[in-house]
């Protein structure tokens, strides 16, 4: 049996064009929760996939796992959800509850995770995005958004903001200043900014031109602002660092990133690129600097997130628009103009009639 018929926003090939789609969702089972989208953010991995940038695409493909919808219907043994109740789903909607990752609750690492689209069921079907009018997950996969939180607010925190909070909580709570670099100002460098502030970190953001300067010290908050093209900028700022959060998804010198770094320092990649980045060994040795890696976030998490953001109270500075402005949007992303999250009123864009 299949489940209701909804419009999505598909790519179909790698111009990665979006146009409407009318596809099937998957029957409802017990545990599942069947969701009206209203709002989805644009991440930079979705023009990486809708492009094939990341040569996996299964076309047509509904991109968007930045989504918040509101529940329609339950399956017979979903308990934690009502009807009506403002729900959450991020970058993964499945994974083997098996493995090492899946009984730590790091489910985001299972080798065997299901993603939110451009994955496949068992059946062989595939998975659909949030770009669509309606969507059904696994209530395992699916968060409460907190009342005090406005559902366009949420939606960046479902895959940007939990990816700079992850490696980021780990600095929560330190009993010094924590002195935080933030490497590329876009929507998870954003989020990142906000979120070290709100930790009461010393924040640093480090970009690639002098644009955003006021925007990051006026708008968001940040203490100190670099161009890592200016040379007497970054040498006097060398070993000052304790953390920097790299969301670059460029070729990038790391040996300079580095070099910022205090002993004990650590380069926390998130920025995928699309060529192997080069460092000196050298360079982490003398200073017992670290680079390591971090995944969106695990379920538990991405629920942190949206409760700590609705304490602090925090704002995201997102553009909120129609579906029928999503290519346009992508090409903007292309070429770095988006300040600094595009949220997609889905709802509000009439797409199924
Ligand atoms: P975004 O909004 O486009 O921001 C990326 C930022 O990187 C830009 O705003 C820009 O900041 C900087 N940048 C862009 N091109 C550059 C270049 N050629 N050289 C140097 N800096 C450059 O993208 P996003 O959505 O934040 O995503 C950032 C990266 O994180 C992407 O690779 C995405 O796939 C990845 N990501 C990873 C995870 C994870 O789980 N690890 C999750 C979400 C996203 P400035 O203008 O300040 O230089
Ligand atoms: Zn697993």
């Amino acid at each position: 049996m299949e489940g209701r018929k909804v419009i999505g926003w598909a790519a179909r090939d790698q111009s990665g064009h979006l146009s409407p789609y009318s596809f099937t969702l998957r029957e409802t089972g017990p545990e599942d929760v069947v969701f009206k989208v209203l709002y989805c953010g644009m991440d930079h991995t979705d023009l990486h996939q809708i492009r094939n940038e990341i040569h996996s695409a299964n076309y047509p493909l509904v991109p968007g796992h930045e989504v918040v919808g509101e529940v329609v219907e339950l399956g017979s043994e979903v308990k934690k959800f009502r009807v009506g109740d403002i729900v959450g789903v991020g970058c993964i909607v499945g994974s083997c509850g098996e493995c090492f990752s899946c009984k730590s609750n790091i489910e985001q690492y299972c080798n065997n995770g299901l993603l939110t689209y451009n994955g496949t069921y068992k059946d062989g079907r595939p998975t659909q995005g949030g770009f669509s009018s309606a969507m059904v997950v696994h209530q395992k996969f699916v968060v409460g958004i907190p009342e005090k939180l406005a559902p366009e607010q949420a939606a960046p925190l479902l895959c940007a903001g939990v990816t700079a909070y992850s490696p980021l909580r780990q600095f929560n709570r330190s009993d010094k200043v924590v002195k935080a670099g933030i490497l590329g100002l876009g929507g998870v460098g954003h989020l990142g900014v906000l979120i070290a502030k709100a930790m009461d970190h010393h924040v640093t953001v480090i970009s690639s031109s002098d644009k955003k300067r006021v925007e990051a010290l006026e708008h968001l908050g940040a203490d100190a602002f670099l161009v890592s093209s200016n040379g007497a900028e970054m040498e006097q700022a060398v070993n000052s660092l304790d953390y920097i959060l790299d969301t670059v998804l460029a070729v990038h010198p790391l040996q300079s990133y580095l070099s910022l770094l205090n002993v004990d320092g650590k380069l926390l990649l998130v920025g995928v690129s699309p060529n192997p980045l080069q460092f000196d060994s050298v360079d982490l040795i003398l200073g017992k600097k670290t680079i390591s890696g971090s995944l969106i976030g695990s379920i538990e998490e991405t629920q942190e997130i949206l409760q700590f953001w609705a304490e602090k109270g925090l704002t995201s500075m997102i553009e909120v628009v129609k579906m029928d402005y999503a290519n346009k949007a992508f090409e903007r992303m292309a070429r770095n103009d988006v300040r600094y999250r595009f949220v997609l009123d889905v709802a509000g864009s009439n797409i199924e009639s």
